[in-house]
């Protein structure tokens, strides 16, 4: 079976554990394609290399490295992001690991407009930006880094402002998506309410 959910929204909307979530609860692969990008722009700067040689570069070993989902590699992310032949370099793996059997979870900026125009499921996760820096500035206190709370919340605001305005693959809704914002719900309801979603998209194939 081939089934593809295309997962899009801004930073700490809750796109990442949704997506986790939905890949435990069917059995689907999970591409977070945000690391793509982090290792992009971490090569850049370790190698020395162009922006589009490092994408062309990275390696599925590059995915798993410690030390990519720190603020700093964030911003390098969203700054090679911008360059369309990075984006380019990036589409094939993307594509391949979204037709992969057995279905497949991909979460993102552009995965229901540009990468998987034709997913079986399109969900835009959102949250205020309020909202999204409160739980980026517990997470990096949870995970041990010093942080200081306006700071996050003008990289937050930073960083979409750089994901919706850049001029190729921008952040947005594709228009057959499904609207999910997380600002009142847990990580519970949100799950629920996604899961609902590809259920009764699971459901309606059958029939
Ligand atoms: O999702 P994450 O915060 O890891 O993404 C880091 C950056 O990578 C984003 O701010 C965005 O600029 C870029 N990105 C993108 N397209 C994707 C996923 C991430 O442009 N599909």
């Amino acid at each position: 079976m081939r089934f593809t959910v295309a997962i899009d929204g801004p930073a700490a909307a809750g796109k990442g554990t949704i997506s986790r979530g939905l890949a435990e609860r069917f059995g689907f692969a999970h591409l977070d394609t945000g690391l793509l990008y982090r290792a992009t722009g971490r090569k850049v700067l370790e190698t020395g290399l162009s922006p589009e040689d490092a994408a062309k570069a990275v390696e599925p070993e590059d995915l798993v490295r410690d030390g990519l989902r720190t603020q700093a590699v964030a911003e390098l992310a969203s700054r090679v992001a911008t360059v369309p032949e990075v984006r380019a370099a990036l589409v094939a793996f993307q594509r391949e690991f979204a037709r992969r059997e057995g279905g497949a979870v991909l979460d993102g900026r552009d995965i229901g407009t540009v990468i998987c125009p034709d997913a079986d499921v399109k969900l835009f996760v959102t949250a205020g930006a309020d909202v999204r820096a409160r739980r980026r500035f517990e997470e990096l206190r949870a995970a041990g880094q010093a942080a200081d709370f306006q700071d996050v919340l003008d990289e937050v605001k930073k960083r979409d402002a750089r994901d919706m305005g850049r001029a190729d693959a921008p952040m947005r809704a594709a228009e057959d998506a499904v609207q999910l914002d997380t600002s009142q719900l847990d990580i519970d309801d949100a799950l629920a309410a996604a899961v609902a979603v590809v259920e009764a998209r699971l459901e309606g194939q059958k029939v």
